[in-house]
């Protein structure tokens, strides 16, 4: 293989030499043109036969406190690489909601706007609150991205006693509303839809639950919570969903106007990743029920330790290229075939798997000099259960 390269390498060199009477500049790389309109491409490997969606659950739009309309939403979502995204809007609170009664107005019997009274009252105000997501599964569909929109909202209420919580999988947002939380996630579940538990230490000192959280916890009407929203990390939350069985999500909670700040090419969106049969909402809603969910922040992935296990194992191809059984040493070769880098550790050494690259790791035997030392690093930009890294033993390639 090599004299073939080297052949052909030098081939290359005489064409080249032949004509290099006169300099020529070089076309830029597309590479090297920013465009904005482009879809980042974020590259995840099948896992256990699933495919592995990306998702956010928490968008907001200027019809409650955000400043991006839902079109916005919609083709912002695409341009950060995600397939699944959720508008959820503030159910009690519409700052914007001047304008959203009059983008509304069609959907009133008189096709006028409607007086608006209070955030309080806004359960006896005639708002259609699924306008917000008609409008954004209309600027899909003109779009034709392959992306799956979920109906969704947002009830936030007392931060010290009750909290925010996302309602997803809705049919009708309209109506669900009551004063009593309770009675509210009763009627999401009624729907066929799922209550999740948003940013749990949101201005409160603690993640711990109140008694309002307990009984509805308790009584099934939580089926998930945010271990990640935006770029906070609630460490204890994964405990809690891995001892009562509850799905995790990382969110970006979006409120702001520009794209999500990316901190380099590398590292994405905040977003729940999504193992899933087909982008379709069964599916998707099938593996968020049964907890088969990543969160991803900031290039860390968190998430049950078998998930992550299976994650890594699929994403590196592990092989021996090298071995010397005089010196009992090993060479491994490790390439990174997924968007994501990970960073290993073994012992004192640490390296980097970036993303569509190898790396070359050498290994020798034990202190006995009798076995070979197995590829097994420990994971330190994934986390599971107690903040720990899990450790892999790196599968190696048939
Ligand atoms: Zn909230
Ligand atoms: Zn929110």
């Amino acid at each position: 293989m090599k004299r073939v390269i080297f052949s052909l390498a030098f081939g290359i060199l005489l064409v080249l030499g032949a004509n290099a009477q006169k300099p020529k500049s070089v076309p830029y790389s597309v590479r090297m043109m920013k465009s904005s309109t482009q879809r980042t491409e974020i590259i995840l490997p099948q896992v256990k036969g699933y495919n592995i969606y990306k998702g956010d659950f928490h968008i907001h739009t200027s019809y409650s406190d955000g400043v991006i309309n839902p079109a916005g939403r919609v083709v912002e979502a695409w341009l950060d690489g995600l397939d699944i995204i959720a508008i959820t809007d503030h159910y009690e609170g519409h700052s914007g909601v001047k304008k959203f009664l009059k983008v509304t107005a069609p959907y009133n019997e008189d096709g006028q706007p409607t007086p608006y009274q209070t955030t309080a009252k806004v359960g006896s105000v005639k708002i259609d609150f699924n306008a917000i997501h008609d409008e954004a599964a209309k600027q899909l569909e003109k779009s034709g991205y392959p992306m799956l929109l979920i109906k969704g909202c947002e009830m936030a209420r007392n931060n010290q006693t009750h909290g925010h919580f996302n309602c997803l999988f809705l049919k009708d947002i309209n109506g669900l509303y009551d004063k009593d939380l309770m009675v509210a996630f009763k009627r999401v579940y009624d729907q066929g839809g799922i209550v999740i538990h948003n940013h749990p230490g949101w201005r409160r000192k603690t993640t711990d639950k109140t008694e309002f959280h307990e009984a509805a916890y308790s009584a099934g009407l939580i089926s998930g919570v945010e271990v990640v929203n935006g770029h906070t990390f609630y460490p204890h939350i994964v405990k809690r969903c891995i001892d009562e069985k509850l799905t995790m999500f990382a969110n970006t909670d979006i409120h702001s106007s520009s794209y999500y700040p990316r901190m380099s090419p590398d590292v994405f969106r905040t977003m729940t990743l999504v193992l899933a049969k087909e982008l379709t909402e069964k599916d998707v809603k099938d593996a968020i029920l049964k907890r088969r969910t990543l969160a991803y922040v900031a290039g860390n992935v968190i998430g049950e330790e078998k998930w992550l296990v299976e994650l890594f194992n699929e994403s590196i191809d592990c092989r021996i290229v090298q071995e010397n059984n005089e010196k009992g040493t090993r060479k491994f070769q490790l390439t990174n075939h997924s968007s994501i880098p990970y960073t290993i550790r073994k012992g004192k050494k640490t390296y980097v798997l970036e993303p569509l690259r190898s790396v070359f790791i050498n290994l020798g035997k034990d202190k006995e000099g009798k076995k070979y030392i197995k590829p097994e690093f420990r994971v330190e930009n994934m986390w599971h259960v107690d903040y720990k890294h899990p450790t892999i033993n790196i599968e190696l390639d048939k």
